[in-house]
């Protein structure tokens, strides 16, 4: 099956912690005129604003047809966790996506593989859908661990039973060296990380054909081309470049005539 017709491209723009109600308006304001009906009939879009700024970003893509969701969400499903935001709270916002396990979390907070798996069961049974970030640091790399660790954070996933119905769960493969650095994977070594992790998931019982996995990592208008050329590369989480208008678009536009 060509990947066209089984994954439809998927680009999401990751916010992090940037933004305010009037910085965040130009830059919506271009989102909204520039992506349109006919580019987005070839690629889904997806913005992940911080929580405060979910309203903002609801109220301006609305009607669009580009979706939104959240940078993390609880592993508890309510009581008492303070500062915690549930996944329920974020289906009342109207989010569709739920990023868990980003690297930043991974090394800042200390969350587990085991954790992201919780939060992404949590997600899943609010109606929403996952993105889990996965990925090796310099060191793993330089040391012929990339498989392994990648084996190892995909692992308490590929055990949730909801997790492996077609569509359900999108993976992204973010390189931690790649994360915020200006240094991007080739498409060939992320091509090769991206083959492993779909023949794992594949084997763990997921329907191959329809796991979109995504690319992150430093991605650019002028790399993104050759990177969605790959064929197990189904889109990208974009940081930096999501914050700016003219560049997210141009990504979105190489996702969907990849
Ligand atoms: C990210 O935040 O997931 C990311 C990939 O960031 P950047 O594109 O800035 O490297």
């Amino acid at each position: 099956m060509q990947r066209q017709e089984a994954r439809k491209p998927l680009v999401v723009g990751n916010w992090k912690m940037n933004g305010t109600l009037g910085s965040n308006e130009p830059l919506l304001a271009a989102l909204r005129a520039g992506l349109d009906a006919a580019l987005l009939a070839g690629v889904d879009v997806a913005v992940l604003p911080p929580y405060p700024y979910l309203p903002q970003v609801s109220a301006w893509l609305g009607e669009t047809g580009v979706s939104w969701g959240a940078q993390d969400v609880a592993g508890h499903a309510d009581g008492a966790y303070t500062g915690e935001v549930s996944a329920a709270m974020l289906r009342d916002l109207g989010c569709r996506w739920v990023t868990v396990g980003h690297s930043e979390r991974r090394a800042l907070l200390g969350e587990t593989s085991e954790q992201v798996a919780v939060k992404a069961d949590r997600t899943l049974q609010a109606g929403l859908l996952p993105i889990a970030c996965v990925g090796e640091t310099l060191a793993d790399r330089e040391q012929g661990l990339t498989e392994s660790v990648i084996a190892a954070q995909i692992a308490p996933l590929a055990r949730l039973a909801s997790v492996g119905a077609p569509g359900q769960l999108v993976i992204a493969y973010e390189p931690v060296w790649a994360i915020g650095t200006g240094r991007t994977a080739s498409p060939e070594q992320a091509q090769a990380v991206h083959a492993f992790i779909r023949g794992r998931l594949s084997a763990a019982g997921f329907d191959a054909a329809s796991l979109r996995i995504l690319y992150g990592g430093s991605v650019k208008a002028a790399s993104a081309p050759a990177l969605f050329a790959m064929p197990d590369i189904d889109g990208g989480l974009i940081g930096g470049a999501s914050l700016i208008a003219d560049e997210f678009i141009a990504i979105c536009r190489s996702a969907a005539s990849a």
